[in-house]
């Protein structure tokens, strides 16, 4: 168990396209340790979402927020995915990532997809989204891709450092 450090925007690993894991390395003790560390990591920076890009390992796993109805969030593991729109109408909201910290900005994304992926026990699965879900899984399996949230940005003006926020707000 260990919170690693996150690597931010402009390091080019998060740049890459990662690899995928081959089953016998998700049954791995090594692999394990990963996620359990990429768990740590997130939840030491409050996140509800991160990859393993984010803590400098090119490897197709993330870990995903879901919101719940408890306003809470369910997090489940995601390996290998290949993702589906099912809804092209747009959601636009203000996203915020681990590797771009302090900052926020305004993103539009398909409002349904589906998702196939390998399982930690290694087995294949699948899963529809919609809502909030949707955007949190297509942000963390665009870190698989080597995408930032920032690509997706339209109206560059809408890309702001929180406190800045914060401070128009209270004038
Ligand atoms: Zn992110």
């Amino acid at each position: 168990m260990a919170v690693r450090e996150v690597i931010r925007m402009g390091h080019p690993t998060l740049r890459l396209k990662a690899a995928p894991v081959s089953k016998e390395e998700i049954l791995s003790e090594d692999f394990k340790a990963l996620v359990q560390d990429m768990f740590d990591t997130m939840d030491e920076q409050d996140g509800i979402g991160i990859a393993a890009p984010q803590i400098n390992v090119s490897k197709q796993v993330a870990i995903v927020g879901l919101p719940n109805d408890e306003d809470d969030f369910d997090v489940m593991v995601v390996i290998n995915p290949k993702l589906t729109v099912t809804n092209e109408e747009l959601s636009g909201n203000y996203e915020g990532c681990l590797s771009v910290p302090n900052m926020t900005g305004f993103v539009e994304r398909p409002s349904g997809v589906k998702v196939e992926y390998v399982d930690l026990e290694g087995n294949d699965q699948a899963i529809e989204l919609d809502g909030f879900g949707a955007i949190v899984m297509q942000h963390e399996l665009d870190h698989l891709i080597g995408k930032l949230y920032v690509d997706h940005i339209k109206d560059i003006t809408t890309l702001t450092f929180n406190d800045a926020y914060t401070e128009e707000d209270e004038e």
